[in-house]
């Protein structure tokens, strides 16, 4: 089982600083389940290989001592000492584990650096999903390349492989590389060797501390990670979105769960598909999210290949902090990073800052304004900015009625200055579209009701040529 990591550029020896391993000498390491050994193929200041090596003990495996299954004949007739699997990720641990918290005692800037690395992982099991690879390891920056190779060219009938070696290139900090490493392995192995216990949770979401929640196929991952164990898969998942506070800001009154008794998307988790995929209909590579809040929008954005800028404003600047908390700003991917603007800004007033953007997206905010500051709002952004889409929404004031909790004209949050019925949000609408030259379609967003219609109400407006 062998795993490589390559660093090119300039001063590449400094890879055995990080790693805390002498490249001059080989290394063995006892580990429960076998030996690892650590050596560096290649070393040059411009191109330096570590190899991990790992020697599972296959007596120890057919003894039943680790990764045993049920007993049988897989204890004897198996691939485990073969392929990337969870032995890996416990060998990069231990081998490894400093370099993996980003310590570097010697050397904390280069910790610190994202650098030019790729790393070859042999033999990871792949069943099931050819795009597998590149659906788990593209949103984190990497460039993905997979090889499989044929079953036994004897048979070719047989088929490929279920195995594949993945490479992967990209800049990115060794501590991210080594975590994104020890999570994602047994994602696509599955089969842990050791007993899995509720502690296994602390350890992903320790390892998985600054990306995982993110992720797009986050809840993917962590289903495969924990594989059979659904309730801790369960748990990891709300301890992320807890941590996120995707209950907080702007949270609707709670509403009740669906006829048949599973629990309904969050009305903020539709929106934000909603606003996306309106946005990448809209054709739009640059956008400007304004009244961004904790940037719920804008981080779905970053990850969408379509979109390559987008700038985020808001008048706070106390959310603007919280914003850069939530998406973990300082360690943020460079690929996300170099898209991303974050600004103080007011939509209120004229403002350069606002011009040049493809789409503008208002997302829950007019309601937050004054009523005598619509029209200052209507002039900055379809006046001035003139974007060539502009996604509103704002919550539909008829479907208030159905909220159980609320009182009788209550709005829906404290600091909301008035909220529209669907007939008042069409008026005004249409009063754009004269006055600024756009065109606008209307729809709705949430669990539909007959005669109150959805709980949020959107406008995508189009600049007429
Ligand atoms: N769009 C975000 C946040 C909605 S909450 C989301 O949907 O999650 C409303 C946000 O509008 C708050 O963050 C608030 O600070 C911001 N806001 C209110 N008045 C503003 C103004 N005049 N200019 C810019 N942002 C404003």
């Amino acid at each position: 089982m062998l795993l490589t990591i390559t660093m090119t550029g300039k001063n590449t020896q400094d890879l055995g600083y990080l790693l805390h391993k002498n490249p001059y000498r080989a290394q063995s390491f006892d580990l429960s389940f076998g030996k690892a050994y650590v050596f560096y193929p290649e070393l040059s200041d411009k191109k330096t290989t570590v190899a991990l090596l790992l020697d599972i003990d296959p007596i120890d495996l057919a003894r039943g001592k680790v990764g045993s299954k049920d007993g049988g004949l897989f204890d004897y007739v198996n691939d485990r000492p073969y392929v990337a699997s969870s032995f890996m990720s416990t060998a990069l641990v231990k081998v490894f584990g400093t370099a993996m918290s980003g310590k570097c005692t010697k050397r904390q800037e280069l910790a610190d650096t994202p650098l030019d690395l790729e790393v070859c992982v042999h033999m990871l099991p792949c069943r099931g999903s050819d795009s597998l690879a590149e659906e788990i390891f593209e949103p984190l920056g990497y460039e993905v390349k997979t090889k499989s190779s044929i079953l036994d060219e004897k048979f070719p009938e047989w088929g490929e492989s279920a195995y594949i070696d993945l490479t992967l290139t990209g800049k990115v900090k060794l501590s991210e590389l080594l975590n994104h490493l020890y999570v994602l392995i047994p994602v696509f192995d599955k089969q842990k060797h050791y007993y899995v216990s509720e502690d296994e949770i602390d350890k992903l979401l320790k390892h998985g501390e600054g990306w995982l929640s993110g992720h797009p196929a986050r809840n993917k991952i962590i289903r495969r990670y924990f594989d059979m164990r659904k309730s801790y898969a369960n748990k990891a998942i709300g301890r992320l979105l807890e941590a996120e506070g995707e209950t907080g800001e702007d949270a609707e009154p709670e509403s009740s769960k669906t006829e048949t008794g599973e629990k309904k998307t969050p009305l903020n988790q539709l929106r934000m598909e909603a606003v996306k995929n309106a946005v990448l209909k809209s054709g739009a590579s640059s956008v400007i999210d304004l009244g961004c809040g904790e940037c719920k929008l804008t981080a779905l954005l970053l990850q969408e290949q379509q979109i390559k800028k987008v700038t985020a404003a808001d008048v706070s600047v106390r959310t603007l902090e919280k914003a850069k908390k939530r998406l973990h700003y300082d360690r943020m991917m460079p690929y996300k990073k170099n898209k991303l603007t974050l600004m103080q800004a007011s939509l209120t007033y004229k403002d350069p800052r606002f011009s040049g953007y493809d789409t503008a997206c208002v997302i829950e905010v007019i309601e937050h304004l004054d009523p005598q500051r619509i029209p200052s709002f209507e002039k900055s952004v379809f006046e001035y900015a003139v974007p060539k889409t502009v996604i509103i929404t704002t919550p539909n004031k008829d479907y208030n009625v159905l909220y159980e909790t609320m009182e009788n004209g209550e709005l829906r949050h404290t600091d909301h200055r008035f909220e529209w019925t669907r007939e008042e949000f069409k008026s005004w609408t249409e009063h754009i579209c004269s006055t600024f030259g756009y065109i606008v379609e209307i729809s709705e967003i949430g669990n539909r009701d007959e005669t109150y219609g959805s709980p949020t109400q959107m406008g995508v407006f189009t600049k007429c040529v």
